[in-house]
């Protein structure tokens, strides 16, 4: 399951990040995902869930925002959504491969205290 392996990374950070803090509890975690990452949000809630237990998370709400694919053509520098199927530039209808964005997949925010 690639997810518990995602989550288990966030876990591990996120307990560093909250002692370097000096936090004893983190109430929660936001990550930010591509849509073009191939990560299930679902997924994630549910290893969140799992992988929390007996931690510093425990408790935890894990807050999920999606990242809109979007790539820009090195013909016209227009910047416009893609998906896994069609990078096509509206424009151009050139192959794009230079994407801005959609790929990502980190944490973007811890509370605690
Ligand atoms: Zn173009």
């Amino acid at each position: 399951m690639h997810e518990v392996s995602i989550i288990q990374n966030v876990v591990k950070i996120v307990t560093e990040k909250a002692i370097e803090n000096k936090f004893t509890k983190v109430s929660k975690v936001s990550l930010k995902i591509g849509e073009l990452s191939g990560v299930m949000p679902e997924s994630l809630n549910f290893a969140f869930k799992s992988c929390i237990m007996e931690s510093m998370l425990e408790g935890a709400t894990l807050e999920i925002e999606k990242v809109k694919a979007i790539a820009e053509c090195l013909d016209c520098k227009k910047e416009f959504p893609i998906d896994h199927f069609n990078k096509l530039c509206p424009i151009c209808n050139q192959f794009c491969s230079s994407i801005v964005s959609g790929y990502e997949l980190y944490i973007n925010t811890i509370e605690g205290d």
